[in-house]
C-alpha cells in the first residue's frame, strides 16, 4: 500500500511539529520538500507494509482577494481528492480567521477521504472548558471523521494519527 496523506492548517498550528513526531515514531525518510504544481511532500513514513507520503497543500493557505489566489485556491482544494486523509490541525487556545478559511477551502474539495480534526497544544491548555466554544462551532460546519485533542511536541495521540492514515490507505 502507498497513499497520500495532507496536514493542513494555518501558520504556527504545529503542522512541522506534528510531522517531525510522525516520521519519528518508525523509520523513515525525510525528503528535501520538492515542489510539484499540486503539493509539497514534507515527509514519507514507512514500515514492512506501507508507505504514507505525507504532503502540503500550499494553495490552501492563500488569501481570497485576488481573483488569481481565488482560483489557486480552488486547485489545491480539488488536489486534495488524491488524498486519503486530511488532518486539520488547529490551536486548541486560538481559533482564527484563517483557520476557518483554510476549514471553508477543505470543504470545498470533495471525494470520499476522511478528515480528522487535531486540535494541537493541548499540553498548554490548563482550563479545558476553553476550546468548547469553537469546538461546538466547528463540529455544526463541518464533520470529521475523527476529533483528536493532541500534543505534538509531547506526542500525544500522535500514534492514532498515524494509525488512522495507515487505515485510510
Ligand atoms: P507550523 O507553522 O504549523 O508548521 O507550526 P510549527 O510546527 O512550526 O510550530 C509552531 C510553534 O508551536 C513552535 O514554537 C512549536 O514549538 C509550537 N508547538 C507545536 N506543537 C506544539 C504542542 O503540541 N505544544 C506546544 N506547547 N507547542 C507546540
Ligand atoms: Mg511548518
Amino acid at each position: 500500500f502507498c497513499g497520500m496523506v495532507a496536514i493542513v492548517g494555518r501558520p504556527n498550528v504545529g503542522k512541522s511539529t506534528l510531522l517531525n513526531k510522525l516520521l519519528g515514531q518508525k523509520v523513515s525518510i525525510t525528503s528535501k520538500k520538492p515542489q510539484t504544481t499540486r503539493h509539497r511532500i514534507m515527509g514519507i513514513h514507512t514500515d514492512e507494509e506501507k508507505q504514507i507520503i505525507f504532503i502540503d497543500t500550499p494553495g490552501l493557505h492563500i488569501d481570497e482577494k485576488r481573483a488569481i489566489n481565488r482560483l489557486m485556491n480552488r486547485a489545491a482544494a480539488s488536489s486534495l481528492a488524491d488524498v486519503s486523509m486530511v488532518v486539520f490541525v488547529v490551536d486548541g487556545m486560538t481559533w482564527t480567521e484563517d483557520d476557518e478559511m483554510v476549514l471553508n477551502k477543505l470543504q470545498q474539495g470533495s471525494g470520499k477521504r476522511k478528515t480528522v480534526l487535531a486540535i494541537n497544544k493541548v499540553d498548554n491548555i490548563k482550563d479545558k472548558e476553553a476550546l468548547f466554544p469553537y469546538l461546538a462551532e466547528l463540529s455544526e460546519k463541518f464533520t470529521f471523521d475523527e476529533i483528536l485533542p493532541i500534543s505534538a511536541t509531547k506526542g500525544t495521540n500522535v500514534q492514532r494519527i498515524l494509525d488512522l492514515a495507515q487505515a485510510s490507505l
